[in-house]
């Protein structure tokens, strides 16, 4: 039976959670690697890229796995996703996966990427125990994915996919931001290229961040449009989705085939109230919110007071996560870690 998005975002309008459960809530670390990026998505980047921050002159990835396996220790996080700006740019990476991998309440450790150095590197980071990969995909026009990645090339991203799943670093997740101006040839597109590959989809809103906001405004579209445009047959998801993941996994009948269709609508159906994430950027700083400009200090922390003091340090920080007023950052998507 197809179901409606009031059905798919059922807790909507429901008191959060109380605050008090937040810390024992936290169960996902989202660690950015690196600012830097070989694309430059409008939605993320800057034209010009970022600042220069050498990977030199940030901690080494064996800090800030130290500073993940303290975390680990206190919280009750037990899944890692490694970030950036392009994760697989960070000279190293294997050995922070093996790492991360180790640690006995960690679960999973997974990576986002824009795929095109996974050709390159899939099979080796399976060996150090990635479990899987989400894989940045927003058209599969060569002409529009080269405007909106600002010079990625298509080819490059689908040999990434390819070489994903020769590693069986499964499941895939295709990411893919939805914008008004492209979503009508770029989602039936998708879908068609998800069904034919057995993967699967997750639609995201576009997010006002960075330096682009007015674009970022003008270009977005809620999910909600989408799929009553298209006409989406949506199957209800699993009862257990419905907790805190901010993607709605769903079945959509997709002329014939079944494809497995994740819907993270940040802007028109927000989740935060109920986030189990928590962030750490490349320079070890933790991040409660990908919105909340006040940000922790870790390494300095832990230098200056030590491991116990900077542990009540980190639980008042946490302690002020609160969801934010507007999904709305001064800061780029690289910088943060998305
Ligand atoms: N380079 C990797 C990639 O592209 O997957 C990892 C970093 S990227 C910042 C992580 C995710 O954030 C990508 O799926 C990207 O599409 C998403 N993202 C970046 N800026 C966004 C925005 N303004 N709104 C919504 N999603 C955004
Ligand atoms: Fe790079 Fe990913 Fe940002 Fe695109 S979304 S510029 S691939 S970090």
């Amino acid at each position: 039976m197809s179901v409606s998005f009031v059905d798919l975002f059922p807790d909507q309008g429901r008191p959060d959670p109380p605050r008090s459960h937040l810390l024992r809530r936290l169960r996902v670390l989202r660690i950015s690697v690196t600012d830097l990026c070989n694309f430059r998505c409008r939605y993320c980047m800057p034209p010009e890229g970022v600042a220069k921050i050498r990977h030199g002159e940030l901690p080494g990835l064996e800090e800030l796995g130290d500073l993940a396996a303290w975390l680990t220790a206190h919280t009750n996080i037990e899944k890692i996703k490694l970030t950036g700006g392009e994760p697989l740019l960070r000279p190293g990476l294997g050995h922070l996966v093996a790492s991360l991998t180790s640690l006995a309440a960690v679960r999973e450790v997974s990576l986002t990427t824009n795929g095109s150095l996974l050709p390159q590197m899939a099979w080796s980071l399976r060996a150090a125990g990635l479990a899987r990969v989400n894989i940045s995909l927003d058209s599969l026009d060569e002409e529009r994915f080269a405007e909106v990645t600002r010079g990625g090339r298509l080819k490059n991203t689908l040999a990434g996919i390819e070489a994903a799943r020769q590693a069986d670093l499964q499941p895939i997740k295709l990411n893919s931001v939805l914008r008004r101006s492209t979503w009508q040839r770029e989602v039936p597109d998708l879908l068609d290229y998800a069904a034919e590959n057995g993967l699967e989809i997750r639609f995201i809103e576009l997010m006002r961040t960075g330096t682009e906001r007015t674009w970022c405004e003008s270009e977005f579209v809620s999910m909600g449009e989408v799929r009553s445009e298209l006409g989406l047959e949506i199957q209800a998801p699993a009862v257990d989705e419905l907790a805190a993941a901010p993607a709605r996994r769903t079945s959509v009948n997709w002329h014939g085939c079944n494809v497995v269709v994740g819907w993270i609508a940040p802007r028109s159906h927000p989740f935060c109230g109920r986030c189990e994430r928590l962030r750490m950027d490349a320079r070890g700083h933790l991040r409660r919110c990908l919105m909340d400009p006040q940000l922790l200090d870790l390494p300095e922390l832990m230098r200056r007071i030590g491991p116990s003091a900077a542990w009540e340090r980190t639980q008042s920080y946490l302690a002020g996560k609160t969801p934010p007023r507007k999904m709305d950052s001064a800061l780029a998507m690289n910088r943060i870690g998305g």
